[in-house]
């Protein structure tokens, strides 16, 4: 058993679980073709994907879990292992900051699968922060990749590497770019769907250093975050003045980032109950403008068709700098997205029924949902699922065919999980 946040995979009989790269790791016969088996990946343990029943799990967070800020450079080295809550501490100390999404709990999965932040619209994605990186394809070829100090091959490998490594690299060492850690003001609280459907409004046209995050599970609660930062802070206060009149919104002042816990216990989800399996699918899309009230429309429907309790949709924003490309090119290739809705759902672990029911859900939810988000984030690999083929056709979009070829050249044994 691997101790990990994720239930699904915690519950996984492992065939072998291994702590380090080695060469053994890349022979042919240690994986069945023909049942799909292929080497699973464990940094932060936060995925369905990182055990697998009868598949081995490569654990990076014992071997791979060193952290090094260069105080000169304020870049920081982390093992390919790291968590984010970790990764935060250390950087506090020097009052240096990176922007984790909502959960301290992801490992490096989170920065190279893309990494959307609260801070992203300020800072870019966390792949737009990477600076080198250090690794093995998976045919056992060592890596070691720096920007603007590579040729056109290597180039491609560094692109893939932000947003597809998965499949078909494992990442063991990444330095990136830190930022200054300055003060948050946040503004939470419950809402109900008109509220929503006003501050959504209102948050399009934030600037680049406020984002909302909202989740609708039981009841809607929303999250405005406002990073202090001088620059902005007269244009701040103007659009936080605007939330004033919601009243049951508080303001609360945080030192830095890593004070605050999203997702409050009185929201009572499911994510970590060790009774339930989950899935989660996330969605990329643009401003919703004058579709606002349709959308609204449509989420009210799925939440009142929801099979239980666990099943929730949640959105967090991107847009400003992540809609900027000169951080390099990357395969996360829906540049244009300012929202990342994710829907979330939940069963009891050996309840196949539910399950089904808890699957079919998620997918009609999606499907009404594509009219307004009709991409894909691929931060969860569904490899195991029906949906594996559209979401990723739907994430990587015109860097599909790349990303095949790439496959095919370094993982041509398919050890890594399949495209
Ligand atoms: C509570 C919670 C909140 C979240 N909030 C956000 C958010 O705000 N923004 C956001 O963008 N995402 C968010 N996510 C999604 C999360 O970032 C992704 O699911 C991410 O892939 C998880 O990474 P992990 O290392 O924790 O997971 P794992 O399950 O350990 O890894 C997931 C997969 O990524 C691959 N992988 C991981 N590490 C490596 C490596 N070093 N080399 C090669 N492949 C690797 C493997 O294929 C692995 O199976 C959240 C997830 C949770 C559970």
């Amino acid at each position: 058993m691997l101790e990990v946040p994720n239930i699904n995979s915690k519950d996984a009989k492992l065939k072998k679980l291994i702590y380090d790269v080695d060469e053994s790791l890349f022979y042919e016969d240690n994986y069945s073709n023909e049942e799909f088996e292929h080497l699973c990946v464990c940094s932060g343990g936060t995925t369905s994907s990182c055990a697998k029943n009868g598949f081995t799990t490569l654990d990076l967070r014992k071997n791979y879990n060193k952290i090094h800020l260069d105080r000169k450079t304020n870049l920081v080295t982390i093992g390919g292992g790291v968590i984010m809550g970790d990764l935060l501490n250390h950087l506090q100390k020097h009052n240096r900051s990176f922007p984790i999404g909502l959960s301290k709990l992801p490992g490096a999965g989170y920065i190279l699968t893309g990494g959307v932040s609260p801070l992203s619209r300020a800072y870019g994605l966390a792949i737009d922060n990477i600076e080198s990186i250090k690794g093995f394809l998976g045919n056992g070829t060592f890596i070691s990749l720096k920007k603007n100090q590579i040729n056109p091959e290597e180039q491609l490998i560094l692109e893939a590497i932000k947003g597809a490594a998965p499949f078909f690299s494992i990442i063991t060492e990444i330095e990136l770019k830190t930022i200054q850690s300055n003060p948050i003001k946040v503004i939470e609280g419950f809402v109900n769907l008109n509220e929503l459907s006003e501050i959504i409004k209102l948050s399009e046209e934030f600037p680049e250093n406020i984002s909302l995050q909202w989740i609708y599970a039981q009841k809607i609660y929303i999250y405005i975050f406002a990073e202090l930062n001088n620059l902005e802070d007269k244009r701040t206060e103007e659009n936080l003045k605007l939330l004033e009149k919601f009243p049951a919104l508080e303001k609360q002042f945080y030192e830095n980032f890593n004070k605050i816990n999203f997702f409050p216990k009185e929201l009572n989800l499911y994510e970590l109950n060790a009774k339930n399996h989950s899935e989660v699918i996330s969605l990329l899309g643009e401003d919703l403008k004058n579709d606002i009230p349709i959308f609204i429309k449509c989420l009210n429907e799925i939440m009142e068709n929801k099979p239980n309790n666990s099943c929730y949709i949640a959105s967090q924003q991107l847009g400003g700098k992540t809609k900027k490309l000169n951080h390099g090119a990357s395969f996360f290739v829906h540049r244009k997205s300012t929202w990342k809705p994710w829907i979330y759902a939940s069963w009891k672990k050996n309840d196949l029924q539910e399950k089904e029911v808890a699957l079919e859900w998620i997918y009609k939810s999606w499907s009404k949902l594509k009219r307004f988000y009709p991409n894909i984030h691929l931060a969860q690999l569904h490899n195991h699922l029906n949906s594996h083929e559209e979401e990723i056709t739907l994430a990587f979009g015109n860097r599909m065919n790349e990303l095949k070829t790439l496959k095919n050249i370094f993982d041509p044994q398919g050890i890594l999980p399949p495209l």
